[in-house]
């Protein structure tokens, strides 16, 4: 198993009547990628489909993939937190289920990874290079006890 020591949250940033399909032609035809750009994606319904292996790479975050795990949610669009109680309740469990696999890891959002551009070791909303995942993970991550 290679070394993880990053669960990245992400969102698609789009509708989310989106299908994994569509998201999947999109990775493959438009952007030209060979890997999935997350392991595990959760639809509005609080449906999971499975992109990648653990063991494999994803293309989440450019410069951190080798040692990362990412989870998305469909929507988000616009930087706006619109999770289904589905969705908000199976990231949850799939937050915990990755931790589990990888318990040294910390967990992050997308947007968590931007660069610290006036180096105060805070990254700040207007150092975010995307709004990904449209939620802060570090308050979540509290208010769910993980
Ligand atoms: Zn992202």
């Amino acid at each position: 198993m290679r070394k993880v020591n990053r669960i990245v949250i992400h969102c698609t940033g789009a509708k989310q009547s989106q299908t994994v399909e569509s998201i999947k032609v999109f990775w493959k035809s438009s952007l030209g990628w060979n890997n999935p750009g997350y392991h595990r994606i959760i639809s509005s319904d609080g449906t999971v489909t499975e992109l990648a292996a653990p063991e494999q790479i994803a293309n989440g975050v450019a410069g951190y993939n080798a040692n990362s795990y990412h989870i998305s949610w469909i929507g988000g669009q616009n930087g706006i937190d619109n999770r289904t109680i589905e969705q908000k309740c199976v990231l949850r469990q799939e937050v915990l289920r990755a931790k589990e696999m990888f318990p040294t890891a910390i967990i992050v959002g997308h947007r968590d990874l931007s660069p610290d551009l006036n180096g105060d070791g805070v990254i700040s909303p207007n150092e975010w290079t995307k709004e990904c995942p449209s939620f802060e993970v570090k308050e979540w991550l509290k208010q769910q006890n993980i």
